[in-house]
């Protein structure tokens, strides 16, 4: 179980964090999900509040999968040996797809964040809304969003910059490659004071490659 102090409310741990988004709420699952069971006078009756959630089938089903997870963390093993094939391809699946969103997006200069960054609103930002349209048209990555457990979505603002630094790196080796195996580089950098008053510094190779073509490449 959770608390909130600012809203004096319960929540239960493996509902919020273990359900897979086809699983449907309802009556004592909701509440211990969203908005948060408040009906302390209730809490304890047998057969309602905590002890109504513990039998509550949608509840049985977030514990399982809680449970094998905190297993797989005792023994330190492997997400990959703790699932099966056919989620492992699942898995791969959407998280090639939420990769490649965000490479979009920074390609594009587009803005990732909304300011209110739940699938289905208004404002949610770029980023959940071409998740919404493209899970509306592509059958194979709805079912495999549909089975990826609430704790790894990989949609957080950090999930989004640590996607970004990993495409980082790949361009950069990738750019370092050429540059060893080009016959002549030259490196270049300027900087320039911004309007927070710091030198932002901004850092370009050339190279020649093995055709006698000029390459430039900004770091
Ligand atoms: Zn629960």
């Amino acid at each position: 179980m959770e608390y909130s102090v600012k809203r004096d409310a319960a929540y239960c741990f493996c509902c919020r964090w273990f359900r897979s988004g086809n699983q449907s709420l309802g009556g004592l699952g909701n509440v211990f999900v969203q908005p948060g069971y408040k009906n302390w006078q209730k809490a304890t009756q047998p057969g309602r509040g905590l002890d109504g959630h513990d039998r509550f089938a949608f509840h049985t089903a977030c514990f399982h999968p809680w449970k094998l997870w905190q297993e797989g963390q005792l023994k330190s093993k492997s997400v990959l040996h703790q699932l099966s094939h056919s989620q492992l391809e699942r898995n791969r699946v959407y998280l090639s797809y939420v990769a490649n969103l965000v490479r979009f997006l920074v390609i594009h200069e587009k803005p990732m964040r909304g300011t209110d960054e739940v699938i289905g609103r208004d404002n949610s930002g770029f980023f959940l809304a071409m998740m919404e349209r493209d899970m509306a048209n592509n059958t194979e990555l709805r079912h495999a969003a549909d089975s990826i457990p609430k704790h790894c979505t990989y949609t957080s603002p950090e999930a989004q910059n640590e996607l970004i630094s990993i495409w980082f790196e790949l361009l950069q080796s990738v750019i370092v490659k050429r540059v060893n195996e080009s016959s002549r580089y030259c490196v270049m950098a300027d900087e320039t004071r911004n309007k927070n008053n710091v030198e932002d510094m901004c850092v370009c190779v050339r190279c020649i490659d093995n055709m006698f073509v000029a390459h430039e490449y900004l770091l």
